[in-house]
């Protein structure tokens, strides 16, 4: 397996500033961040997307990040409000093969937006709702 260096960080080969530790995922500094306080929640089990882990650890991810945006509101740090993001799979824009939920925190005048394309801006009708609905609902599984 090629090396990766968030296996590489928990495995404390390579250099982080940890935050948190448990049995099943870990939280450190982001080494560019978007903002200052930038925080990664990693599985300390190596998988690329969420769809490869088990269920308790993508719920132990969310709890954890859950700990790291109240914390970081509390701890001085400019934070307004928080976005929790996964970019799941290249064409997301994931570069680091190996899951990672970003905790970054946000402030009005931060400069940073997401753009979508104008599309987005159309109101889809009902029945394209409707059709990709059940094309999704049919793999829900459980
Ligand atoms: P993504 O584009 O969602 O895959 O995000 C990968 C993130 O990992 C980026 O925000 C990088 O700044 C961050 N990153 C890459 N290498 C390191 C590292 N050695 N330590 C901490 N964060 C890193
Ligand atoms: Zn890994």
């Amino acid at each position: 397996m090629p090396t990766c260096i968030f296996c590489d960080i928990l495995a404390g080969l390579a250099p982080a500033n940890f935050i948190h530790r448990d049995d099943l995922c870990a939280a450190f500094m982001d080494i560019r961040p978007v903002n200052p306080g930038h925080i990664l929640v990693v599985p300390r089990t190596h998988a690329t997307l969420v769809s490869e882990l088990d269920e308790v650890t993508v719920g132990r991810i969310l709890q954890v990040a859950q700990r790291v945006d109240v914390a970081l509101r509390a701890s001085g740090i400019k934070c307004e409000a928080v976005n929790l993001i996964i970019s799941d799979g290249a064409a997301a824009g994931q570069e680091v093969p190996h899951v990672h939920m970003h905790v970054i925190p946000r402030f009005r005048s931060d400069g940073h937006h997401f753009r979508f394309s104008l599309a987005y801006f159309t109101r889809t009708p009902a029945s394209e709702l409707g059709k990709n609905a059940e094309l999704i609902r049919i793999h829900m599984g459980g």
